[in-house]
């Protein structure tokens, strides 16, 4: 399998989500009726590959979403998603629903016997606030071996399956010359030795804090460009920090220089309806222009922080986790 365009891997998590609204949570023993009830196909590994694949074509018309059919926008970006799902009903739909997106899913292993990742979400209407409980099924049958497609060129990872996983294709990908994405979601402490393997490192202010062995008190208090620079002294190329409705902050200098300050670029004008998938969107669109200045060997970090602010605003203004993902053209046209 090799492929004309440069080549995204995704290796992550796919979790069917079962999302409950209600106007309370029910407490211990009692039965609610919700106010509503949707299926929804997420996981952060799925949802970041479907931004990449919206993130580097213009939305097709209605009439032509079969992706057999001619008239389908041109992708520049060829992505791959690399996990696994269960052998339940939900699978194939699932997949179905990624191909729809321009996501080649054939390193998805579809496990006999196992059941697809689940997400039991329960959105308490009046706070906004999310409860979820996580089984990951499939994601965690995953084995310490190499998953990444021959052709890749960036390699994309989430910590939403087996940590050794992760590690074992961060080398594999470091060894093989891929460009190595890695969003540290839901973030754990990681060994020193993992940095060096990294050209981007993604993350949101809570999952710089665990990192750095923080509190979320001391992050507060703390220094961006201080922090930046542990990940850069321990060898991280690009280090990109999140910070929501401020926008973002990133380091790029090398080692010898990181007493350069990073820059901060404030976020895009967005009227919020919903911020679910705002991160997975940025880390998407982030990779893409990863990609495409492979393929031309010309990388503008710049550039691609502010193609990646731009995409996630767009989707805090929609509701959902996929659905609110943005197509190339839906960022292009903003003029921010
Ligand atoms: P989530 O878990 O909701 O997907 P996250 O915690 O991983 O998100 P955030 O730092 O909250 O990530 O947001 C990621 C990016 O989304 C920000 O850097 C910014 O570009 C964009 N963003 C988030 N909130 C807003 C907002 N209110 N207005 C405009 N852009 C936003």
């Amino acid at each position: 399998m090799s492929s004309p365009l440069p080549v995204i891997a995704v290796i992550g998590s796919l979790n069917v989500d079962f999302i409950t609204r209600t106007t309370r949570v029910p407490a211990a023993g009692e039965t609610l009726i919700a106010q509503s009830f949707d299926i929804g196909f997420g996981g952060k590994g799925s949802n970041q590959a479907v931004a990449c694949a919206r993130l580097s074509r213009p939305k097709p018309s209605s009439s032509s979403r079969n992706p057999g059919e001619t008239g389908r926008p041109s992708p520049s970006v060829d992505v791959r998603m690399v996990g696994a799902v269960g052998s339940d009903p939900f699978a194939e739909g699932f997949l179905a629903g990624l191909r729809q997106d321009g996501v080649n899913v054939d390193a998805v292993r579809r496990l006999e016997g196992q059941k697809t990742g689940i997400a039991n979400i329960i959105v308490e209407e009046g706070s906004g606030e999310n409860r979820i409980m996580l089984a990951a099924n499939a994601n965690y049958a995953l084995k310490a071996e190499t998953l990444l497609p021959d052709d890749a060129d960036v390699a994309v990872f989430q910590l939403e399956i087996p940590l050794e996983v992760v590690l074992h294709n961060i080398n594999e990908a470091k060894r093989k010359g891929l460009e190595v994405i890695l969003n540290p979601a839901p973030a754990v402490p990681l060994d020193a030795a993992v940095f060096k393997s990294l050209s981007h490192l993604i993350m949101n202010e809570s999952e710089a804090a665990i990192l750095s062995g923080m509190s979320d008190e001391e992050f507060g208090s703390a220094d961006l460009d201080d922090i930046a620079s542990n990940f850069l002294v321990r060898g991280v190329r690009n280090v990109i920090i999140t910070l929501g409705a401020k926008g973002v902050y990133y380091h790029t200098s090398p080692w010898y220089a990181i007493r350069k300050p990073g820059t901060t670029l404030a976020a895009a004008r967005a009227t919020v309806v919903d911020t679910t998938a705002a991160g997975d969107t940025f880390v998407g669109a982030y990779a893409v222009a990863v990609a495409k200045a492979r393929a031309l060997d010309d990388f503008d970090v710049d550039a691609a922080v502010a193609f990646a602010n731009r995409a996630a605003a767009r989707t805090v203004e929609r509701k959902g986790a996929r659905a609110a993902v943005p197509w190339l053209d839906e960022v292009d046209r903003v003029a921010d």
